[in-house]
């Protein structure tokens, strides 16, 4: 009786810390503790996931925070870790959270992404920050009179930034979740710091015209090449390189599956609802399983 007790108390609190974490994932302001994810990067948890990677001559930050107000904590974050005031900034892609908080970061900061993103940020940038703040009055608040600059450079598919005694290789494979994904490789830590592109038990998401199933596959095939041994995602839990393959073998296995139900005559719709029941069974440990998105893209390649 007294073990099943404590066992209940246990489990309850399990429950708890995973709900935390669940709600740190979502919650839009930013804390200032940060997770060691390998010798040179360090992460402050939350919506979204943030990398500081150090080196002795200067610092990168991926990814900015939901508007100025979490742009100035990761700046003060980083600012704490650094051995050197010189810092570098980038951005996974052009959504709000990952890029809109770029004011926050002090003046000389130089700002870094690939071509493809910045046309998306010049297309549909302001245009998601409006779509952001109208979601809530916290987002409204958090992105009040935010102005996108241009970056200070611009790369079209690799930009090394050598950190001192560590190199950040800043990639753009092609599209995935956005047309711009852009990947920041770690050397020598072999951390990925991947965006949406490699997640931990996330169905994956195409967003608008972003990429395409075949076009997510091909980044992974990229990204395999290289010798990951840590990943960060932006929107999931940090994990070893196996994420790549999971990834891989995920859309693998949806493909195949909405493929076979294509040839059927299963309409998109139903192939979506069918195979979100049937990926719930298969994954189990995944959080969530809405697979409707995804086998649409499918249907549509
Ligand atoms: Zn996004
Ligand atoms: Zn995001």
């Amino acid at each position: 009786m007294h073990l099943r007790v404590k066992i209940q108390a246990f489990a309850a609190l399990a429950c708890l810390t995973s709900l935390s974490a669940a709600a740190q994932m979502s919650q839009p302001v930013l804390g200032e503790e940060t997770t060691k994810i390998s010798d040179h990067v360090w992460a402050i948890m939350g919506f979204p996931n943030v990398a500081i990677i150090v080196g002795s001559r200067a610092t990168l930050v991926v990814d900015t925070g939901l508007g100025p107000r979490n742009g100035a904590t990761i700046a003060r974050v980083a600012a704490k870790l650094s051995r050197n005031p010189k810092l570098f900034l980038t951005t996974t892609h052009f959504h709000p959270e990952h890029a809109a908080g770029e004011a926050g970061f002090p003046p000389n900061t130089i700002l870094i992404r690939n071509a493809v993103q910045q046309q998306e940020m010049e297309k549909h940038g302001a245009e998601m920050v409006e779509s952001f703040s109208s979601r809530s009055a916290q987002n409204k608040e958090l992105l009040a009179g935010v102005k996108l600059r241009s970056p200070d450079v611009i790369f079209e598919t690799e930009a090394k930034i050598d950190l001192g005694g560590v190199t950040a290789r800043l990639l753009w494979f092609g599209g995935a979740h956005t047309k711009g994904d852009e990947l920041t490789f770690v050397e020598p830590d072999g951390t990925l710091v991947s965006g949406d592109v490699v997640q931990n038990k996330v169905v994956p998401n195409i967003f608008g015209d972003g990429g395409t199933p075949a076009s997510w596959i091909a980044v992974l095939d990229k990204i395999s090449a290289l010798n990951v041994q840590h990943v960060l995602p932006d929107h999931s839990a940090p994990g070893d390189g196996s994420l790549v393959m999971q990834e891989r073998a995920f859309i693998d296995d949806l493909q195949t599956r909405a493929l076979a139900l294509k040839r059927q005559g299963v309409s998109a719709e139903d192939a979506g609802k069918q195979l979100s029941a049937e990926f719930k069974t298969k994954y189990p440990d995944w959080p969530s399983m809405n697979v409707a998105g995804f086998v649409r893209s499918i249907y549509a390649e």
